[in-house]
């Protein structure tokens, strides 16, 4: 494209709010195959709420939330915030922590008023070596229904299981299926649960899943969906998203994310979702048939 189709075709993206922060981009968005998703604030709100609180045998509900939430208090994750507010609503009182530690990618544990308090992914209760085997079904149900099963352990026991639900933006169907039109595969990469992320890919039609991936994973898991599927546009919001932005042949930020995924992108949405992303492909298209 010449320098005159660019400037214009970077301009009417401005004016959908779409930002290119480098032009080149606009090229080389029209020959990719596949756009990759981030799951958490990119297909979802990023904002979700607790929907089960399951206390295992000999464990009173009230009591285990109590803890769970005061380690909660300290985490930044959004599943975090979910569960401070559930104990909020409650008028469960914060209790105060010693020992915090988030170990990202598994969970988070702390010591509250002398009990040793561990919160997360199934993979976390594995390594700290208690099998969750007693809430497999509920699990799987959990999943089936598109939250996301989350266990809490107090003194080296198993004590709840809690379900947390992150709702999806209202237009993210319709983005998935205007990126089917133009031609293109769409993935979804999650640090979820692998039934969770199954059951929200089926609600809105994501052809391929790559679940349970650590955080230092995405940039291994772009890399693999480029073999198989060509040029790659990888979307995210958050800091551990900066690593696969910069490694995909276009990285797109939600603008409304971290300002470490917007520095790694290529491509800021400002409108928070993904509407931009289509907007951006359709525009690189269009900029480029009107030079030939
Ligand atoms: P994602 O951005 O896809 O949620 P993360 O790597 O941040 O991925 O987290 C992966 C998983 O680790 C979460 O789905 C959750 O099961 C667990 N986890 C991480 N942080 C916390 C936390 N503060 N409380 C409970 N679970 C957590
Ligand atoms: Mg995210």
């Amino acid at each position: 494209a010449t320098p005159t189709s660019i400037m214009v075709g970077t301009g009417r993206a401005a004016e959908l709010g779409v930002l290119f922060r480098q032009g080149e981009a606009l090229q080389s968005l029209k020959e990719i195959g596949v756009v990759a998703l981030d799951k958490t604030g990119t297909l979802t709100k990023g904002r979700p709420d607790l929907t089960d609180f399951v206390a295992a045998p000999g464990f009173s509900e009230t009591e285990v939330l109590k803890l769970v939430a005061a380690v909660e208090s300290r985490s930044e994750h959004p599943i975090a915030e979910a569960i401070v507010d559930a104990a909020k609503r409650q008028g469960i009182p914060l209790a105060s922590t010693d020992s915090f530690d988030a170990v990202p990618g598994f969970g988070v544990s702390a010591t509250v008023g002398g009990r040793k308090v561990d919160v997360g992914a199934d993979r976390f209760m594995t390594k700290l070596g208690l099998p969750i085997t007693e809430f497999v079904s509920t699990a799987d149900r959990l999943g089936q229904e598109g939250k996301s099963p989350l266990y809490a352990a107090i003194d080296g026991r198993l004590a709840a299981i809690i379900a947390v639900a992150d709702p999806i933006k209202p237009s993210t169907p319709e983005a998935i299926k205007a990126l089917h039109a133009l031609g293109l595969k769409v993935a979804m990469i999650t640090g979820d649960n692998r039934k969770t992320a199954e059951a929200i890919a089926r609600q809105i039609g994501i052809d391929e899943v790559v679940a349970e991936v650590l955080p230092d994973g995405k940039v291994e898991t772009v890399k693999r969906l480029r073999e198989k599927f060509g040029k790659i546009a990888f979307v995210g919001d958050g800091i551990n998203d900066a690593p696969a932005l910069a490694e995909a042949d276009i990285g797109l930020a939600i603008g409304t994310g971290t300002d470490i995924a917007i520095e790694s992108a290529d491509v800021v949405l400002m409108s928070g979702d993904l509407r931009g992303v289509v907007n951006a492909i359709a525009l690189s298209k269009a900029t480029i048939r009107n030079i030939r």
